[in-house]
């Protein structure tokens, strides 16, 4: 087992990350704003980075990627992680969507929607989580779908749809079949183009004093044609474990290039920084922060390369998943949470990016399954062997 970045991987991982340091830093507080400039200033960063050969990294090449193998581009992701406008700006926000279109859309829909997408013409919004259930459990969900002809009709109310504010389509999770079949098998995921008479953007959800695109939408009578429906019909749950597996691996990779962006500015500030005649790095406290965070840093890095390498392997590698997502974002949580303390006053301001970071971080324990619902799942499927008899040997693990 090598946890070293591949030497053929190097070279584009540093191209990556030197574009995101020379053209997206300088200009990310334009970026955070909603609004025409911000939006000019993504196009432009969108055409540069095709420009640079850096589009689309990790999308198959038959859908106009460039075919990054999975282990390659996850160490690719660790950059990317750094900026939160990088993966827009390099055309890999549309990784997870983009294969289920590929592996599960219709023929007209693989057609119309699929190179957009991936070429950043059109953007993906993605609907499980709804108001009035708890949806950490998704087999309460209550948005339905009916079969009227040729058409689904959709009805029911959705939230967290992040992005469906700019969004060509919403890809919707509802129950398609009746209360004799099996939970897991009477959900399914239908297309909706967001102008569908019937969907309609109740509001774009304020979180932590800002709206960031993370809309509550109604369908009322929503009318799409059959052919989009993903996949087999009671299909839905298959899918989105599919689509959540690889796509966790990332977030945490990118989590950890966030957690290395903090880190700099934390040493590089106890470095700088003198208070009671010597400098912030050179008081003990401090230097408990920063090999806290070392520790948690490299901690949280083995966990999830070892995740991703028996992803690799074809094992579905559930515990592993659940321990580098729970892990992961109390590690980002920790890490910006010292640094911002090591800033002083100057660290909850916009001046530096650890603000920002510092919210994002808290999301990261909320979304893709709260933390209890991995720590949970994990836990009992351990137990489960061990009154199976087969323990869990971590060396064989
Ligand atoms: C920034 C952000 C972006 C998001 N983007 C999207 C998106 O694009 N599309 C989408 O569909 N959703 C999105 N979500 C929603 C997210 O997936 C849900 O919030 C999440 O699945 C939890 O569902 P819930 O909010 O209904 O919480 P609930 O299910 O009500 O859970 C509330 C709390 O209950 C506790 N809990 C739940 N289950 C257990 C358990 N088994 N054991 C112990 N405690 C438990 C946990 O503490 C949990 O936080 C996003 C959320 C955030 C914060």
């Amino acid at each position: 087992m090598d946890f070293e970045i591949p030497s053929h991987v190097r070279e584009i991982r540093y191209r990556v990350q030197t574009f995101i340091e020379s053209e997206i830093y300088p200009i990310e507080n334009v970026l955070e704003e909603a609004g025409s400039e911000s939006r000019e200033a993504m196009r432009s960063l969108m055409e540069k980075a095709k420009e640079a050969g850096l589009w689309a990294l990790g999308h198959p090449q038959e859908i106009g990627g460039q075919g990054l193998p999975f282990i390659d581009y996850v160490f690719v992701n660790e950059v990317i992680g750094r900026s939160p406008a990088a993966m827009v700006a390099l055309g890999t926000h549309s990784l997870q969507d983009s294969l289920m279109l590929k592996l599960h859309a219709s023929e007209p829909w693989r057609e119309k929607y699929l190179i957009p997408l991936v070429q950043g013409e059109i953007f993906p919004s993605f609907a499980m989580t709804e108001p009035g259930v708890a949806s950490s459990d998704p087999t309460q969900l209550q948005t339905r779908a009916v079969l009227d002809g040729n058409d689904w009709v959709i009805n029911g109310r959705k939230w967290f749809t992040t992005g469906a504010n700019r969004a060509a389509y919403t890809t919707v999770m509802v129950r398609t079949e009746t209360e004799d079949v099996p939970v897991h098998d009477a959900f399914s995921m239908i297309v909706v183009p967001t102008n569908t008479p019937g969907y309609e953007i109740i509001r774009d959800v304020k979180v932590m004093g800002e709206r960031q695109g993370h809309c509550e939408v109604d369908y009322k009578n929503v009318r799409v044609p059959v052919e989009n429906l993903l996949g087999p019909r009671g299909g839905g749950f298959k899918i989105a474990q599919q689509r959540l597996g690889p796509g966790r691996i990332f977030h945490c990779m990118r989590w950890l290039g966030q957690a290395q962006r903090a880190f700099d500015l934390m040493c590089e500030r106890a470095n700088e920084r003198v208070a009671f005649g010597k400098t912030l790095g050179e008081h003990q406290q401090i230097q408990k922060f920063i090999f806290d965070s070392a520790a948690e840093i490299q901690q949280s890095r083995m966990l999830t390369l070892h995740a991703a390498q028996k992803i690799d392997q074809g094992n579905e590698a559930r515990v592993e998943i659940a321990l580098i997502k729970v892990a992961g974002a109390s590690m980002l949580h920790n890490v910006i949470d010292r640094a911002i303390q090591v800033h002083g006053a100057l660290g909850v301001t916009e001046d530096t990016p650890l603000e920002s970071m510092y919210r994002q971080a808290r999301f990261a324990r909320i979304y893709d399954g709260p933390d209890e619902v991995h720590v949970s799942s994990a836990s009992r499927r351990i137990l489960r062997s061990y009154k199976a008899g087969d323990g869990w040997d971590f060396g064989l693990h």
